[in-house]
């Protein structure tokens, strides 16, 4: 089987005074996520995606939110734990494609931002394995027209998709 697909999501709530960190990037604004890690969904949703196109379970089966390891661990460290597992099982990152979800603040002058950051982090794999080029990400926003915990900015979501080739 040449190709394989796999799809995350991923949840964090809002409080004011926490720092906010979407695929990588800190945005200012006067919410923030609440979470054993640094609560960036982006990056969980992607790794989800990964994990879920070889069946190989989620973020929270390799990193448990009661281990004080990954306490405010930075997400950068699981998206290369996550994307060398994919590398191991002799796959390579076709393209990935993300939906944030949230009221506020508006992200699409940080999305350029992001794209090369995830870039960046996925050179650190191996020298001899290139890096996923920040054309083949995709990061899209959207708010949830007011209604419900996004819409009263209680939380934030994110949807990813992640499609994989045989190397
Ligand atoms: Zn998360």
């Amino acid at each position: 089987m040449s190709y394989r697909i796999g799809v995350g999501f991923d949840v964090h709530q809002l409080e004011e005074g926490n720092s906010l960190i979407l695929g990588g990037i800190k945005i200012n604004h006067i919410k923030g996520t609440v979470a054993h890690s640094d609560g960036d969904v982006v990056i969980h949703a992607i790794c989800d995606a990964m994990l879920g196109s070889l069946c190989l379970g989620d973020i929270g089966l390799l990193f448990p939110d009661n281990d004080s390891r990954y306490k405010d661990i930075d997400s950068k460290f699981l998206f290369i734990k996550v994307l060398e597992e994919v590398y191991n099982k002799g796959y390579k990152v076709v393209n990935i494609d993300v939906s944030l979800v949230l009221e506020k603040p508006k992200i699409q002058s940080h999305v350029f931002k992001m794209r090369k950051k995830i870039s960046e982090y996925s050179a650190n794999i191996h020298k001899n394995i290139k890096k996923i080029s920040h054309n083949d990400i995709s990061i899209k926003a959207t708010t949830n027209e007011k209604i419900g915990y996004i819409g009263r900015q209680e939380g934030v979501a994110c949807h990813a998709v992640v499609l994989l080739h045989k190397i």
